[in-house]
């Protein structure tokens, strides 16, 4: 389960929100550098029984209409696939995943750290 922030930038007071903490469905898998984020699925498809090639495993990832909590767990080849193709941001910077006391949140306007983070309470999912 995840929670929503309400966030202000105090350079450029641009507002925003972020997510922290992903859901059931999905975790974010953020870069160190930049703070660039993407959502990662928890679950392999339920409708795939083999191990998955690299190929697959892209193709999944980035179609979300097939993520499911139904499905079964990432083999560790797979898991190993996944960490391979998610560890590097286009800015050469490091992705880890979320509660990594490396991550620095940025505004997403001018990629200041130096923000105003409000916890509103909202828990998403
Ligand atoms: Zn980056
Ligand atoms: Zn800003």
């Amino acid at each position: 389960m995840g929670s929503t922030y309400n966030v202000t930038c105090n350079d450029c007071l641009h507002a925003f929100e972020i997510q922290i903490g992903g859901g059931w469905l999905a975790y974010n898998k953020l870069c160190i550098e930049c703070g660039y984020s993407i959502l990662l699925p928890r679950r392999a498809p339920k409708d795939i029984n083999h191990l998955m090639s690299e190929n697959e495993i892209k193709i999944f990832l980035e179609d979300r209409s097939k993520w499911s909590i139904k499905g079964s767990a990432f083999e560790a080849k797979e898991n190993e696939i996944i960490k391979n193709l998610t560890e590097h941001c286009e800015c050469g910077g490091v992705m880890v995943c979320e509660g990594d006391n490396r991550i620095v949140y940025r505004c997403a306007s001018c990629k200041s750290s130096n923000l105003n983070i409000i916890d509103n309470g909202i828990l998403s999912d």
